[in-house]
């Protein structure tokens, strides 16, 4: 007889462990298996998030920046630093420190909660059956009442650029140089791209991003991509749009680049390519043929809105199914799923997921963009604020970008806040609040913000929707 559970959870990313806590805490026997490997050759729990994704990429980001200010912020402040210099035994080894903080983490978190933890491959068999797969090759099978499929996603690899992690990297890779690539390519201007493309650029690489489409960062409100883009080329990142990659090889100890745009092929050279043209749900070797759970065309595994597969007592969250690929928006996912399997009222709204990119200046986001409303014919009114006319971000020298606040034109119901600047990362949580609660622009406008605080920009943003900004002309 194999072990039976209330619940099993395949993978133990940000969706898969906050699932497995949330259905641990409320009385269900729960286990969680998770087939990743840290670099110490042990099993690491927490997924791409905790291991090659959010976390280390923000280790990086925040070292990178502490290095960048000295040369191009101090000096404004009247501080100036002679020979600064780089470790970067010390940088990726703080970076790996924190990932083993908080991978070990859920270790402990599993164990106060009393998740049982495996380590191997899980495959969905019928009748919640699941069969693990340890690293050694052995077997052993385990059911469940219910089962949740958290089983991530990876980076798309080119048919033409193969990674080899050492010449031609993913995500992993370049979080990861044993040395600062003196010219870097970054292949895919999205949000991965342009936060490593920042790390490497700030200890001096020479980056240069080719992106296939048109538009820099489309997914982002027009007016807030068309800033971030100024400020991006200001720091020095190469920013090649309309630049489709068709070919790389590499050569010795650099990588022949061919980019084709509109006016024909180009060459480029570079020590480093790192390729970030997205990512792919992952469901290889999870699902015996006859379960019933159903693929999409992109390889999603198909969900109701109640992240339901259809098939009995089987459920799926994460990047591994349709919606944003994000962390916050797995573990809600997470969340609610428990809820419901424990006969609860979960939730989870796809529309207020707040999205942030951690470049310089940070930009965020929640609801739609004008663009959308646009395409939808919903009427809408807009609001902004510049943070050069916030006295904080003037005195932290960061005053650069704005707020965008987007109101339904007769309910006022916000519908959109878009946000290039400092700490914007933070200050998007308010309007999500905000947006959840059905709020008005007039409900912010009409709280009281600190001063000074860079919460002023969301404030005014929220004024100038009726034109009633006190620190700008409207
Ligand atoms: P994953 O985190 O991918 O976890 C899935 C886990 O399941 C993995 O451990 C995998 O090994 C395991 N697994 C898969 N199949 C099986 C199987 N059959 N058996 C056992 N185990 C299995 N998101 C943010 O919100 N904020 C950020 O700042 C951010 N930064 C990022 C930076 C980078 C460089 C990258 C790559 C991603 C970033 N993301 C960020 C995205 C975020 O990492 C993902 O959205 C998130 O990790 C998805 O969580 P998940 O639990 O669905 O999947
Ligand atoms: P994201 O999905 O946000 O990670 O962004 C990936 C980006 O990579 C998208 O904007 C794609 O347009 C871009 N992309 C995909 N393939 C190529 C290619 N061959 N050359 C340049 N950019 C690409």
């Amino acid at each position: 007889m194999s072990e039976k559970f209330d619940v099993i959870v395949i993978g133990a990313g940000p969706a898969g462990y906050v699932a497995a806590i949330r259905a641990a805490q409320l009385g269900l026997k729960t286990a969680c298996i998770d087939a990743f490997v840290g670099k110490d050759g042990k099993q690491a729990l927490g997924g791409t998030c905790l291991n090659v994704g959010c976390i280390p990429s923000k280790a990086l980001l925040d070292s990178s920046k502490q290095f960048y200010n000295i040369a191009h912020n101090l000096p404004v402040h009247g501080i100036t630093v002679d020979g600064a210099k780089v470790d970067l035994n010390t940088f990726i080894g703080r970076k790996d420190k924190i990932v083993k903080q908080f991978t070990g983490g859920i270790g402990q978190l599993f164990k106060a909660n009393k998740v049982t933890a495996f380590f191997g491959t899980g495959k969905l068999l019928k009748d919640n059956e699941v069969e693990i797969t340890g690293n050694d090759g052995s077997k052993q099978t385990i059911s469940a009442t219910n089962v949740i499929l958290a089983s991530g996603s990876v980076p798309i690899e080119l048919p033409f650029a193969k990674f080899d992690n050492k010449f031609i990297v993913d995500n992993a890779g370049a979080l990861d140089f044993t040395d600062v690539p003196k010219r870097l390519g970054v292949i895919g201007a999205g949000v991965i791209g342009l936060e490593l493309g920042s790390v490497w650029k700030r200890l001096g690489s020479d980056v240069t991003v080719l992106e296939a489409l048109p538009d820099f960062l489309s997914v982002a409100d027009t007016d807030i991509a068309k800033i971030a883009a100024k400020e991006f080329a200001k720091m020095g990142l190469n920013i090649k749009l309309s630049a489709k990659l068709t070919k790389a090889e590499v050569k010795g100890n650099e990588v022949a680049l061919t980019y084709e745009d509109k006016d024909g092929p180009h060459d480029l050279v570079v020590d480093k390519l790192l390729v970030a043209v997205g990512r792919r749900a992952y469901t290889d070797g999870l699902l015996a043929n006859d379960t019933g759970v159903k693929l999409d065309e992109r390889g999603r595994i198909v969900v109701d809105e109640h992240n339901h597969t259809g098939v009995n007592g089987v459920w799926a969250i994460g990047d591994a199914v349709r919606g944003p690929m994000l962390a916050h928006k797995g573990s809600e996912e997470g969340v609610a799923v428990a809820e419901w399997i424990a006969g609860k009222a979960g939730h989870i709204n796809l529309d207020t997921v707040p999205w942030v990119i951690y470049t310089e200046p940070e930009i965020a986001w929640a609801g739609k963009t004008e663009k959308q409303l646009k395409e939808e014919g919903v009427p809408y009114k807009v609001g902004t604020f510049p943070f050069a006319a916030i006295g904080r971000a003037v005195a932290m020298n960061e005053a650069i970008g704005q707020v965008k606040m987007i109101a339904h034109a007769e309910t006022d119901r916000i519908l959109g806040v878009h946000m290039v600047g400092p700490g914007v990362s933070e200050l998007i949580a308010e309007c999500v609040v905000a947006m959840e609660f059905k709020g008005s622009s007039e409900d912010l406008a009409r709280i009281v913000h600190a001063h000074p605080t860079l919460s002023e920009a969301v404030h005014e943003a929220a004024l100038s929707v009726d034109k009633r900004a006190i620190h700008k002309g409207n």
